[in-house]
């Protein structure tokens, strides 16, 4: 399996996942038509499928220009948002299989940032959409914090830490920045802002990241560490709380800093 990382937009990520074995291809979020058809053409790659994470305009802006291009290919997403991702002819539920080739891999329903939102796990990739980010988590618009939480903590951080994650934006300075204010005294969080600072200074991407660095640094799975409930009560909530409330009063926080 190959994967081609395409910075679409201003900060959204598209990524093409090529079988090597028989150059099967499927987009991850067609977020720009142009990027995409592009690296396409270049790797001579056959488009087959396209797999949404989830129906936002900027990540489906250049789907309909793509399937345009290439009529035959199948277009999948979560079966709630049939009637919001148009050219939508695939339904997928938590536990759907995905081929590529010979790549194969597996669908996990985790709504919270919408509703249909879905993380497409293929060998040890894993496309997180706008759910987990680099350092950080999506914004809560169509869910509640408890299926958030649910589907970082109970379902998202159970995965091997050598996963690597996919996300869809380049949020992860901002991100760490947040990180770095709840949780100061992690040494991790410092070392992985002062490299991403670094990183994008130079003008380079920070995806894809690995599950292990992001249960090390990222505030929305580390919502029971003493450092971090500490924080947030003196910050905001005033005492102590279970994981689920520091997780919301992070992801409010979040929404204004
Ligand atoms: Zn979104
Ligand atoms: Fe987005």
């Amino acid at each position: 399996m190959k994967i081609v990382i395409i910075p679409c937009s201003f900060d959204n990520y598209s990524y093409l996942i090529i079988c090597e074995k028989t150059g099967e291809a499927a987009v991850v979020d067609p977020a720009e038509f142009y990027p995409l058809f592009r690296e396409i053409e270049k790797t001579g790659a056959r488009l087959q499928t396209i797999y949404c994470t989830h129906h936002h305009a900027d990540h489906i802006g250049g789907l309909e220009d793509l399937l345009g291009e290439f009529p035959g290919a199948a277009v999948y997403g979560h079966g709630s948002d049939q009637r919001r991702i148009p050219g939508m002819n695939h339904s997928l539920a938590d536990g759907s299989k995905i081929r590529i080739g010979t790549v194969t891999g597996q669908v996990m329903h985790t709504p919270g940032h919408t509703s249909g939102s879905l993380c497409y796990l293929v060998e040890d990739a894993l496309f997180t959409g706008d759910t987990l980010f680099g350092g950080g988590c999506g914004r809560l618009f169509e869910g509640s914090p408890k299926q958030m939480y649910d589907a970082l903590n109970g379902r998202i951080k159970l995965l091997p830490g050598q996963t690597r994650v996919y996300f869809g934006h380049e949020y992860t300075l901002q991100n760490l920045k947040f990180a770095n204010f709840v949780e100061p005294g992690n040494e991790a969080v410092a070392r992985r802002l002062h490299q991403t600072t670094v990183q994008r200074d130079l003008g380079q991407l920070t995806t894809p990241s690995n599950l292990e660095l992001e249960w090390q640094t990222n505030p929305f799975l580390r919502c029971a560490e003493e450092g971090i409930v500490r924080s947030v009560a003196e910050k905001f909530i005033g005492e102590a709380g279970d994981p689920l409330a520091v997780f919301t009063a992070l992801r409010r926080l979040k929404d204004s800093f």
